[in-house]
């Protein structure tokens, strides 16, 4: 049993991650381990993406930074929705336009200070139509995506499928209280960790089954109940019927 900070063999307390990497208690207390911000597994403390976050070397192989591989997700995504009766009327979602943005102007949009877990947002504005009122009854919706940069490919993917779901019940005009929207949004998020190949992705279901936050945790934990009773399609058809 060797402390992946200093190679040793652990002979007192150690602390230990997801992964089973075991680190000397004392690394801990005079902080000389970090955590991956990706997979939590500790390593070396390392700014790997220039704005002080260190990611193990798995992980820091898959970033997601450009736009087409972000725009590849979208689609695998929308086909994975497809499946479970989420659609939408812009099929592809090409008016969606998805930006990846640092963790500082991440906070800037969302008005809050910086905060690593706030891995994506959605911003919708309403359009009451371009050329006077009378013509346009229903408004028009315009939605824009901020991911946050050096987010996994299972990671990215997973949070721009909570986020399409947020567009989903934009769209939808689905009125959900917090708990049950955010909720409904992470279970998009778990069917993507289910359905895809990754290394990290048992780590990622983990965290999400045992969030202990009242409105993510305890949403999807709800969902994931009433995924249980009647199935992800009728699921999705509930939220749309106002059944939820
Ligand atoms: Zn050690
Ligand atoms: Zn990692
Ligand atoms: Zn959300």
């Amino acid at each position: 049993m060797k402390c992946v900070i200093c190679g040793c063999p652990i002979c007192g307390q150690y602390y230990y991650d997801h992964w089973g990497n075991k680190v000397c208690a004392i690394h801990v207390t005079n902080n000389e381990v970090a955590r991956c911000a990706s997979c939590g597994q500790y390593m070396v403390p390392t700014d790997s993406t220039g704005d002080g976050r260190a990611l193990c070397g798995v992980c820091m192989s898959s970033v997601v930074m450009d736009i087409e591989e972000a725009e590849r997700l979208k689609k695998y995504i929308l086909r994975k929705f497809l499946e479970v009766g989420v659609e939408f009327s812009d099929k592809n979602l090409d008016s969606v336009n998805i930006e990846i943005v640092s963790p500082e102007r991440m906070a800037e949009i969302r008005q809050q200070p910086v905060n690593l877990m706030n891995k994506g947002i959605t911003l919708t504005r309403s359009f009451s139509g371009g050329f006077g009122p009378i013509f346009n009854t229903k408004a028009r919706l315009e939605h824009q995506v901020y991911m946050l940069s050096y987010l996994t490919r299972v990671e990215f993917a997973a949070t721009l499928a909570h986020e399409i779901l947020h567009i989903w019940q934009n769209e939808n005009g689905i009125k959900l209280p917090p708990m049950k929207c955010e909720g409904l949004c992470n279970m998009g998020a778990y069917m993507i960790y289910e359905d895809m190949n990754s290394l990290k992705v048992s780590f990622f279901k983990k965290s999400m089954v045992e969030s202990p936050d009242p409105i993510y945790g305890d949403g999807f934990r709800y969902m994931l109940a009433e995924r249980e009773k009647h199935g992800l399609k009728r699921l999705f058809e509930m939220a749309k019927q106002g059944q939820l």
